[in-house]
């Protein structure tokens, strides 16, 4: 990568922000399409773990999640987007180890949801979360699973693993299993059961405490505004419809999510008026039926592309 080790140079340290995320995994695309989303421009060689992006000072760093809260930490990146089960379990950590933190937790980004949570076998005599007490529990995320349990007053062996954690209950390492589930697929082709919830997880960006730079500082706050846009018009939509003015007040009230719609009268009809909003939530063919039952017509659902509040 000569144009890269070119390009990063002490002086760039001081001027580009740099942000780590997955390079390959369930947070890969979507961070880079945030990213992408955000305006960036990046070029990415097939192997290539830093990649230069071309049209604002931000360099996207693609390393294996794990990772990602501890280049932050050592100030090697700037910003991290990682999953909050990630974070949690690294904070926990230092806490027991009474170190400060290194990362400063800056938002929710509304993609990777999942949860860790308790699983058990098929046939395991699950009553609550009382059964838990005295068994073995198989995870990667032994202090997030360690706080759960002393919240909940539970006693109960945990048997830390690498990965792999289904398999552990048929390989005899342990009774009950504490991972993370999206869908419960994995759970299910394995023979186990959703049972306790230990925490909802999605993914967030992570900031060094370093105080950067005034124009990494600059950056940093329009790329958060361009984050906050994005999550904004991720369900949003503009709608356009007609309608007689008696029929407006019902037809405001089925507009899901909608703040002050535009009301523009139609030229030649004085009865008649056009309807401009912006939906905060998505808008369904339900929606739109009752709207025309409400005496809409010429309705329109577009979707949104960009939002700057
Ligand atoms: P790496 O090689 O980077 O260490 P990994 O195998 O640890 O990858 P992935 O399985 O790609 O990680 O998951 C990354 C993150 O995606 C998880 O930490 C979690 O926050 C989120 N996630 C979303 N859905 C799921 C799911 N169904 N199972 C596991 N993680 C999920
Ligand atoms: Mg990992």
């Amino acid at each position: 990568m000569p144009r890269l080790a070119r390009k990063n140079t002490g002086m760039d340290r001081e001027q580009r922000l740099r942000i780590a995320i997955q390079k390959t995994g369930r947070l890969t695309d979507h961070s880079l399409d945030l990213l992408s989303r955000c305006g960036l421009k990046y070029s990415r060689g097939k192997d290539q773990l830093l990649c230069y992006g071309e049209n604002m000072p931000l360099d996207v760093l693609l390393m294996r999640d794990d990772d990602i809260p501890d280049l932050v930490q050592e100030d090697v990146c700037d910003l991290g987007i990682v999953g909050s089960n990630v974070v949690r379990e690294k904070q926990l950590a230092q806490d027991a180890a009474r170190t400060t933190p290194g990362f400063e937790v800056l938002q929710e980004l509304d993609f990777g949801r999942c949860r860790l949570c308790i699983a058990v076998p098929d046939d395991f005599p699950w009553a609550g979360v009382g059964s838990i007490a005295g068994r073995r529990i198989a995870t990667t995320y032994p202090n997030i699973l360690a706080d759960w349990l002393r919240s909940a007053g539970i006693t109960a062996q945990i048997v830390t693993l690498s990965g792999a954690v289904e398999i552990a209950p048929r390989l005899g390492r342990a009774e009950l299993i504490c991972d993370l589930v999206a869908t419960g697929g994995t759970l299910a082709a394995n023979h186990l059961r959703e049972a306790a919830t230990v925490l909802e997880c999605q993914a967030v960006l992570i900031r060094t405490p370093v105080p950067l730079s005034k124009p990494k500082e600059q950056w940093l706050d329009r790329i958060r505004l361009r984050i906050d846009g994005v999550q904004q018009v991720k369900e949003s939509k503009y709608i356009m419809l007609h309608a007689p003015r008696s029929a407006l007040p019902e037809i405001r009230r089925l507009l899901p999510g909608s703040e002050s719609p535009t009301i523009i009268p139609l030229e030649g009809s004085p009865d008649r008026v056009a309807v401009h909003a912006v939906c905060r939530e998505n808008v369904f063919w339900e929606t739109l039926e009752s709207l025309k039952l409400a005496g809409a017509s010429a309705l329109l659902v577009l979707p949104v592309e960009k939002m700057l509040a």
